[in-house]
């Protein structure tokens, strides 16, 4: 039995390395958390504009998300949530579509009358159609194409789904999209906090630091060492930290980086690829359909969607503009994410402008535009990612690996994050001392048996 507390070093503090940094102080551990940018909250950050201070990637909450919903409550930061019913468009070879009831998908004419009424048959049933079924090594396109059959799946489907996972989306588990049926189908209200997800990271990050935990930005880990128990790792400003377990939210390529040679040799090499994502934040003067979420699909832009913010939050937060964001999921190698910020958002507003023309938007509505890139946003999961999902507890170190690969099948979401850290830190609680697997010691030190 230990006398003093474990050291537990965090890496990332987006929400996972938040909220594992949470639970691990509320268990009695010495917390460090390292945040390689200025700024905590990760892919849920935030910009100041104006008086304001507004995310750079659009975030709502679901009613599902209890996990979140519970750690909010214990931040009593509960009842901030707003509720609102939200609406949803389409957007087909130019052609504007509401696509929400079953009378818009009775009017709904990229689809013939038989294909309308069997998308929505389908759809109402595909949760049970679901259920019992191996999804996890059944392409999604196999199953969808099958169910919906194949004017849907080409019309509709392929590009909706694929706009996220790129040319692969045919490829990724079934179980990815019925989790994702799970969480948001037939769920048209949607939530946002009051004071926007600055709120939430502000008050769990005074929280920590009020439990007293060493909350760090601007500290990104360089490198990282480990024994059988004990984990060293290296801050760019040269600092070094000893820790007796490290958590590790880092995307696996970024861990990797980091690793030495012979941490490498023990991480898990997963078959999983990541999307990365090109946004752009557009501030207007005038609403633009009033639908949150509209999948743009054929219609001549570079965005395959746009979510327009303030349908969701009222326009208040944004000082009477209404907030719309545009968005296309990419490789981080690509041509458009490698494309400067100022051409993008140039020909978007021109692209946002013409899609939206006959209902009045003009260039003088666009007020100002902001374009964000993310890297590492969307896992890319392999058929049968169950079986070879990473496990948690890298063998052989005090590592425990709590990453967007981990959430599988959930949907990658602030909510799947703070359950991941809640199984994570309950995993530590549990972990034997002695680990599971020998390997190499730190070069530093004698060699060691299991
Ligand atoms: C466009 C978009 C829309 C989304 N919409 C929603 C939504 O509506 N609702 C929802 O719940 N979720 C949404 N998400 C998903 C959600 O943002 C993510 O699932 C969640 O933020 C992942 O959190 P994380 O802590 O696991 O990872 P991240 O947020 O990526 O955090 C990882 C952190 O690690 C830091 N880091 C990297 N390298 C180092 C290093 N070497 N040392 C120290 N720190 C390092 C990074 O700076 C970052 O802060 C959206 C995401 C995007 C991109």
């Amino acid at each position: 039995m230990r006398d003093s507390p474990d050291h537990v070093v965090v890496l990332g503090g987006g929400i996972c390395g938040l909220a594992a940094a949470h639970g691990l102080a509320r268990a009695g551990n010495r917390v460090t958390l390292l945040e390689g940018s200025d700024q905590l909250g990760g892919l849920g950050t935030f910009f100041p504009w104006r008086q304001a201070w507004v995310e750079r990637f659009y975030h709502c909450v679901m009613p599902t998300d209890d996990d979140l919903l519970e750690l909010l409550g214990e931040l009593g930061l509960r009842d901030e949530v707003r509720w609102r019913r939200t609406r949803m468009g389409m957007v087909v070879d130019g052609r504007h579509h509401p696509f929400n009831t079953a009378g818009d998908l009775l009017r709904f004419t990229p689809l013939g009358p038989v294909d309308r009424l069997r998308f929505g048959v389908v759809s109402l049933l595909l949760r049970r159609l679901g259920k019992g079924k191996d999804l996890d090594t059944t392409r999604t396109e196999d199953w969808l194409r099958g169910l919906y059959g194949e004017t849907v799946w080409t019309t509709l489907l392929a590009p909706m789904f694929g706009s996220k996972f790129g040319a692969s989306f045919g490829d990724v588990p079934a179980l990815y999209v019925w989790q994702r049926l799970g969480r948001e189908s037939n769920v048209s209200t949607r939530g946002y906090p009051t004071g926007g997800y600055k709120r939430i990271i502000d008050t769990l990050a005074a929280a920590l630091r009020a439990a007293g935990v060493d909350v760090r930005t601007r500290a990104p880990a360089v490198g990282m060492s480990t024994t059988t128990t004990s984990a060293r790792i290296t801050t760019a400003g040269g600092e070094v930290l000893d820790a007796d377990r490290v958590v590790s939210t880092l995307p696996l390529p970024l861990l990797r980086g980091i690793a030495d040679a012979d941490l490498a040799d023990h991480l898990p090499c997963p078959s999983v690829s990541y999307q990365g994502v090109v946004n752009a934040a557009f501030f207007l003067k005038r609403p633009l359909s009033g639908h949150y979420w509209t999948p743009v699909l054929r219609s001549g832009t570079d965005f395959d969607g746009v979510v327009e913010m303030s349908a969701l939050t009222g326009t208040t937060p944004y000082e009477g503009r209404h907030l719309v964001y545009a968005m296309h999921y990419t490789d981080r190698g690509s041509p458009l994410y490698l494309e400067d910020d100022r051409t993008l958002a140039h020909r978007w507003s021109e692209q946002l402008v013409t899609l939206y023309a006959d209902s009045g938007l003009t260039a003088d509505d666009v007020e100002e535009v902001r374009v964000f890139k993310a890297p590492f946003v969307e896992p890319v999961y392999p058929l049968g990612f169950l079986a070879s999902q990473p496990a948690v507890r890298v063998p052989g170190a005090p590592v425990f690996l709590a990453t967007t690969a981990h959430v599988y099948p959930d949907v990658t979401s602030w909510n799947s994050s703070v359950r991941l850290a809640k199984r994570v830190v309950a995993l530590m609680g549990e972990a034997p001392t002695t680990p599971p697997a020998a390997k190499p010691l730190h070069p530093s030190e004698p060699t060691r048996t299991a």
